[in-house]
């Protein structure tokens, strides 16, 4: 099954402490965690998955009527729901 959760700062926040520090993405591929107490680097793409599964897995996954303001849509796919 196919969930959508909020994109916002899935990219720029640290999957294993949660924190969000600036610099963090070292590079478009590279995410280093600039929390003191962590510091934990890998893929960046990788540390966005790990966010968004967390929020799938907290229950932040968006409903399509409450999604529909967040959710960015490509215009030319018009989208079963869409009123
Ligand atoms: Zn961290």
């Amino acid at each position: 099954t196919l969930h959508k959760v909020p994109a916002p700062n899935t990219s720029r926040r640290c999957s294993a402490c949660g924190f969000i520090t600036p610099g963090s993405r070292e590079d478009q591929a590279t995410f280093v965690c600039k929390n003191p107490d962590c510091g934990w680097s890998g893929n960046a793409d990788h540390n966005a998955a790990r966010n968004i599964l967390h929020l799938y897995r907290m229950g932040h996954a968006l409903i399509p009527a409450a999604g529909r303001a967040v959710v960015r849509r490509d215009k030319r796919v018009k989208p079963a729901t869409a009123r």
